[in-house]
């Protein structure tokens, strides 16, 4: 009788940690706004050496990612998060016609809205919180949290905070200064602002490694909503075209289903990476228009 009451007790243990495991995954997608290849991985350790010394050989570099659609703040960020082109107007006044991440993960995992983020440094990011599909919509939306073009250090408090009373399990960054920055056209202040995205994304990486509710049960996605334009094409100050600059981005992926240290050379683009939340999470995602990133 003891055995087997000792049998029950060891089956639920097991049972109660696969649910744990299962039921406790958690996202972070970080945007940096309007950044080039040529000085993300490209330039290695020059603009990004937090990144390239510290946090390359944690996950797997994506080498070959692009935005295949309209190489803009709204349309980029809004393809990330449906995992279809979405050409909607800049100016955020319209949503994603698609349902995103954040719709179809509350809907089918039953989360509540104070668990799914975007943390944007520009009000207009609002309107990639929920799409106007009507099957999803505003009722399955991301919480949202801005600052209006004051730079990603008020973006980086506003999400430490966030993390700190909700323990959201699936929160969207942006990091807007970088784009602001090369609209300038001072080439220091852009490049300054990737070195300070860089050491944020470190910070954050750390914040979230020393919480036993995110270490080991987190991914993170670093990622481009678009580049911005090469020398060919008028240069770094401004984008929107299909040009290399403008639509060759970086990605790293790391977290429990990336290889660590690893390099991958296949063609991938933004559409990836909503089907691969959608399986690390365990919903559907059922317009995306791509594959998950996992074993690409
Ligand atoms: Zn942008
Ligand atoms: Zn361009």
């Amino acid at each position: 009788m003891l055995t087997l009451i000792k049998k029950i007790f060891t089956a639920l243990i097991i049972l109660l940690s696969l649910t744990t495991i299962s039921s406790a995954q958690n996202i972070f997608i970080i945007v940096i706004d309007g950044s080039r290849y040529t000085e993300t991985f490209g330039a290695e350790d020059k603009y990004m050496p937090k990144f390239w010394y510290n946090l390359r050989e944690e996950g797997t570099i994506f080498t070959n990612f692009w935005n295949e659609g309209y190489t803009s703040t709204i349309p980029g960020h809004s393809s990330i998060v449906s995992g279809v082109w979405e050409y909607p107007p800049n100016n955020g006044s319209e949503p994603p016609e698609n349902p995103t991440i954040f719709e179809c993960y509350r809907k089918q995992k039953n989360i509540p809205e104070e668990k799914v983020w975007v943390v944007a440094g520009a009000d207009k990011l609002e309107s990639i919180a929920y799409s106007s599909d009507e099957e999803y919509g505003e009722d399955y939306c991301a919480s949202v949290e801005t600052n209006n073009y004051t730079g990603d250090l008020d973006t980086y408090e506003n999400l430490i905070e966030i993390i700190e009373d909700e323990k959201p399990s699936l929160v969207l960054v942006n990091l807007r200064q970088t784009d602001i920055a090369g609209h300038s056209g001072v080439w220091d202040d852009y490049v300054s602002a990737i070195r300070q995205a860089d050491s944020l994304i470190f910070d954050l990486w750390n914040v979230v490694n020393s919480d036993s509710s995110y270490s080991d049960n987190t991914t993170f996605f670093v990622t481009n909503d678009h580049g911005r334009h090469d020398d060919e094409h008028g240069g770094f100050r401004h984008h929107g075209d299909d040009c290399v600059g403008c639509a060759h981005l970086m990605l790293f992926a790391a977290g429990p289903d990336f290889v660590k240290g690893a390099v991958s050379n296949s063609k991938t683009s933004q559409l990836n990476i909503a089907p691969t939340i959608a399986e690390i999470l365990k919903f559907n995602m059922p317009h995306a228009d791509s594959t998950s990133l996992i074993g690409k």
